[in-house]
């Protein structure tokens, strides 16, 4: 089973993904809990790059994203998944739609189909979607801010409109929930869901 977590900076779904192991973990499951950018060497090096390296042009940048996406599917995810363990990831492909489609304007279906070349077309079967207030989850945010997170308003406000976008246009994959709730009724709604997908 593979389950991705979305959703803007602060809105808490890296609290959810270890509360998601956590529990599949004591039911017994092999769990792998990862990220992106960052789940393998390579990927700590890409999201090192892209975040915090020389500045990029969009489509550059959409090409770090994917190529620290195609590794991180075919050396981490894929072998996880073949030997039936549940992977769960913080930001899978839908983040580069939003993030590098909308947010940068490269186009949501040609990022779409640049990550969809990268994994060998590889969807989660389950992809949650923690929606937040931008100026919320900015406030969330403690440390000192990276390059994205210090890129404007209307970045973020496109960013959250394509996440709802794309997850109203496949309800049968994504599930909506409003990141304001409290992290335990929030974990109580994504077990519901994985419930009926084990
Ligand atoms: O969620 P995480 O802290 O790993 O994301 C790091 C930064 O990269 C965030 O500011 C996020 O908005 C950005 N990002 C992005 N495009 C992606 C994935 C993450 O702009 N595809």
């Amino acid at each position: 089973l593979f389950v991705s977590l979305e959703g803007g900076d602060g809105a808490g779904k890296s609290t959810q993904a270890h509360k998601l192991r956590d529990w599949l973990v004591a039911a017994g499951r092999e769990v792998v809990l990862t990220r992106e950018p960052g789940g393998t060497q390579l990927g700590r090096t890409l999201r090192d790059a892209v975040l915090h390296g020389e500045d990029v042009d969009a489509r550059t940048e959409a090409l770090l994203y994917a190529t620290d996406r195609a590794h991180h599917v075919a050396s981490l995810v894929r072998p996880a998944l073949e030997r039936g363990a549940v992977v769960v990831t913080d930001r899978y492909l839908d983040s580069s739609v939003a993030y590098q489609g909308s947010g940068r304007d490269l186009g949501a279906d040609e990022v779409e189909r640049l990550s969809m070349w990268a994994t060998g077309g590889l969807l989660p079967a389950l992809t949650v979607l923690l929606d937040l207030d931008p100026v919320e989850g900015q406030r969330r945010l403690t440390g000192a801010p990276d390059r994205l997170e210090r890129a404007g308003d209307d970045f973020h406000r496109r960013t959250r409109q394509a996440f709802l976008d794309r997850a109203a246009a496949d309800p049968a994959r994504w599930l909506v929930l409003d990141a304001s709730r409290g992290p335990d009724e929030l974990a109580t709604a994504v077990r519901a869901r994985v419930e009926g997908l084990l």
